[in-house]
């Protein structure tokens, strides 16, 4: 054999080599799962059946828990829609770029929303190949450059503003420009993408049936993140005759509420029975939470938690919450450690092998080594809040938590044997409360002010 074919055969060796070697990487990398999130609107902590509630049956986000984990110590990152969502969708605290309220509904203005300096889910994802669709309400920028199309997703069904009337017949601006005073965007006719569309359904099974659409027609394209951000059961309390009709024993709000709790399970279920179906389960993160605490005007329950939405109680933050990955989270468990909406990006982030910003690093951490028993530790030794339009400040570090507010308090309580709030320690142990107050206070110190006007700024 002349050099020139030793040198030939040695190059054909060379190539054997790498493409086995491709082969076997290639087969050694995990199949990048799917995430579908599911989003409720206000909906209280009680107001789930896998959290003990007994007037409204939720058999469908009752299977998300028990084929998964119910998360019992699940927190948002603030306790209104716009800036938990900013968190949540992020993976970071909002306060780090200035999300520090419900943006105006302004869509002459570039500022009102997720500043275009950071990424959400959908960014974060589209480089590692995956589709994405919102459905439902957007609520983190009105300005063209800031809806969901311009943000990472591929498809929006849906609206921009932070709640919508339910019933098609009301939805008769064409668009935001017409909108001449505070919640007549709620009347706005819905998106599909960029085009405003006339509908004729009850808006939760429209939203519904978008999501099982998506998931038909999208799930052979690679991985998919389908984002169902229903506004049910936020007000106005609108539901039809079919989900009314369920609940004879309940009156008042409490029925309506009921009807639109039961709206959006029911779609639910068709979300799961269409991965199921697809035999897509196995592959896909299915998370369901609410956005915030159950509010005072739409009737839910924040039992066994004191406050409310806008509030730092625990029934302020703490919410429903369930996570699902068939065959990899263990099924039917119960997890009580704390964790943070911020944690879902940070989870499928790490299994999409997507890349964050190093100069941006998130807050959430991946959700998997806790739930699968890998790691006994705490996901978040630490948790803040920070309500900076009423200069409140909250820290839960293991069990206990300080609310630092003007009204009635400061506060701190021992949640592990006070999770309803009643016994203020803050005066009892002075100490430990002065640490934890210094400790929120340096964390919140060099966080910049708000981003843009306030939702009360405009029209
Ligand atoms: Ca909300």
């Amino acid at each position: 054999m002349n050099s020139f074919c030793r040198g030939l055969s040695v190059l054909f060796a060379l190539l054997v080599v790498l493409s086995v070697t491709q082969h076997a990487l290639a087969q050694a990398q995990p199949t990048k799962p799917n995430l579908v999130l599911i989003l409720s609107d206000d909906q209280g902590y009680a107001d789930v059946g896998f959290n003990g509630c007994k007037d409204i049956p939720t058999p469908n986000l009752d299977r998300i828990a028990k084929e998964g984990a119910r998360i019992t110590n699940g927190y948002v990152t603030y306790p209104v829609c716009g800036p938990s969502r900013a968190g949540m969708m992020t993976g970071r605290y909002q306060d780090r770029f200035g999300f520090t309220t419900n943006p105006a509904i302004n869509p002459n203005d570039a500022r009102c929303g997720l500043p275009l300096t950071e990424k959400n889910i959908a960014e974060l994802l589209k480089p590692a190949g995956y589709t994405s669709m919102i459905v439902g309400k957007w609520h983190l920028g009105t300005h063209p450059t800031l809806r969901p199309l311009k943000r990472g997703f591929d498809e929006f069904y849906g609206f921009l503003s932070g709640g919508h009337d339910y019933f098609p017949e009301n939805l008769k601006l064409e668009d935001l420009s017409e909108v001449k005073k505070s919640f007549d965007w709620y009347r706005t006719k819905l998106l599909r993408n960029e085009k405003r569309v006339a509908t004729d359904d009850y808006l939760t099974d429209e939203l519904s049936d978008a999501g099982v659409d998506f998931i038909k027609r999208r799930h052979k394209d690679g991985p998919f993140f389908l984002y169902m951000a229903y506004n049910a059961p936020h007000g106005p309390l609108q539901a039809t005759k079919k989900y009314l009709d369920r609940f004879p024993d309940l009156q008042g709000k409490r029925k309506i509420y009921a009807a639109m709790v039961s709206a959006m399970d029911d779609g639910v279920g068709r979300i799961l029975d269409t991965l199921d179906e697809l035999e897509l389960a196995e592959n896909t993160i299915v998370v369901f939470l609410s956005d915030n605490g159950g509010a005072t005007n739409n009737a839910s329950r924040n039992w066994p938690f004191r406050g409310h939405k806008g509030k730092l109680f625990e029934g302020g933050v703490r919410v429903p919450f369930a996570i699902r990955w068939t065959g990899t989270i263990p099924a039917d468990q119960k997890y009580n450690k704390p964790v943070s909406s911020m944690d879902i990006a940070a989870t499928i982030v790490a299994h999409a092998r997507a890349k964050v910003d190093p100069g941006k690093p998130l807050d959430g951490v991946d959700l998997l080594p806790y739930l699968t028993g890998k790691n006994t530790k705490a996901p978040h030794p630490v948790l803040y809040w920070r309500m900076e339009p009423k200069d409140e400040l909250a820290i839960r570090k293991e069990g206990m938590k300080v609310i630092l507010s003007d009204k009635g308090g400061p506060f701190m309580f021992n949640l592990w044997d006070d999770f309803a709030e009643k016994k203020n320690l803050y005066a009892t142990k002075p100490e430990k409360f002065e640490a934890l107050k210094a400790e929120v206070e340096a964390w919140s110190k060099d966080f910049p002010g708000p981003a843009f006007p306030a939702l009360k700024d405009w029209p």
